[in-house]
């Protein structure tokens, strides 16, 4: 069902966009062997935590080797945190999901992608060749149970903290606080990992309110870079890059309309620490209030971000990118929901 909406849905966008005028002349739209894998991407359902972990088990059991596990801490609620890793590139790629427990559907591109590269044919072997990629997904398993934004941590208190609920995870990656002090560990584990291997690239995926642009067209993707004081210029135009093969990548095909998103400065935020870090650092905003039929078409155009972008990466067309177009996204439109970042 899911199927065959998604590529109803594909194919009518991708009409309606072909002539769009937002970004002419796309230099680098990857093109690579994630296209293969529509029919194998979808939404079937959410994973509980339980399934999550069964899920990345199965994946890895699967994978002949190719996908590992590893635990990188727990939740404040005593779940353990997962980072999957897979290829053998000296190019690090990072992604991170569901750092808000009720934006689910990154973590379960995520899983799906995994799923693929556990079993890559030629093409994804010699994407394996260039990067490793690292993945967390669902950052807050704790708030993901309970379907709501914040950590489980009733009795926090201070910046950030919502009573009777917890911490935003999204505002404690800051490089100033240490992972060993930080009072939100979800945000500690994804610190860690990344002081552990450094990754070039680091994409944050979420979910945000629904949008429409000038036009009254819907908005189903809205990209940012670190905007807060201090990031190296080399950092923010890695950023940009990324965003600009994002932006051609999803328009070309079809997939969404892409615009800004209105990001704020704190240093806490993962888009701006890790670029603060010296990392290539995008935040990627999947249109939220959902029903399952677009879930569906959400979840592909996750994946399609995270394999596109791994092709760029490997085949060296993300820094062919021109990071000046970046600029040249358009600005979110009209307010409908809250922000999510
Ligand atoms: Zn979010």
């Amino acid at each position: 069902m899911f199927r065959i909406g998604v590529i109803a849905a594909t194919t009518s966008a991708a009409l309606v966009l072909a002539g769009s005028p937002v970004l002419a002349g796309p230099q680098t739209v990857p093109n690579g062997p994630w296209i293969q894998d529509q029919q194998k991407v979808g939404l079937e359902r959410l994973h509980s935590y339980r399934q999550l972990v069964d899920a990345l088990h199965q994946i890895s059991q699967q994978s002949d080797g190719r996908v590992s596990l590893e635990t990188i801490g727990r939740s404040n609620e005593g779940r353990d945190l997962y980072l999957a890793k897979v290829g053998h590139g000296s190019t690090k790629v990072l992604y991170i999901t569901q750092q808000h427990g009720d934006e689910p559907l990154g973590t379960e591109a995520a899983l799906q992608l995994l799923r693929r590269l556990g079993n890559p044919g030629t093409q994804w072997r010699a994407i394996l060749d260039e990067i490793t990629l690292l993945v967390v997904p669902r950052v807050n398993p704790d708030g993901a149970e309970r379907f709501w934004r914040q950590n489980y941590d009733p009795d926090c208190t201070g910046e950030y903290c919502t009573p009777g609920r917890g911490f935003d995870v999204n505002r404690w990656h800051d490089p100033a606080v240490d992972p060993t002090v930080n009072p939100v560990p979800e945000a500690a584990a994804v610190q860690r990992v990344f002081g552990r291997y450094s990754p070039s690239l680091v994409v944050d995926y979420h979910h945000q309110g629904s949008y429409v642009t000038e036009d009254g067209d819907l908005i189903t993707t809205s990209i940012f870079w670190p905007n807060t004081s201090g990031v190296s210029e080399a950092a923010v135009t890695l950023s940009k890059q990324a965003c600009v093969t994002i932006s051609d990548t999803l328009t070309h095909y079809g997939y969404a309309e892409v615009s800004q998103y209105p990001g704020t400065l704190p240093r806490g935020i993962a888009r701006n620490a890790y670029g603060l870090l010296g990392a290539g650092s995008v935040l990627v905003e999947l249109r939220g209030g959902i029903g399952q039929k677009s879930s569906g078409m959400l979840v592909r155009t996750a994946y399609v971000v995270m394999a596109s972008l791994l092709e760029a990466v490997a085949e060296g067309t993300l820094h062919q990118a021109d990071p000046t177009r970046a600029d040249l996204i358009p600005l979110r439109g009209d307010f409908v929901e809250d922000p999510h970042e």
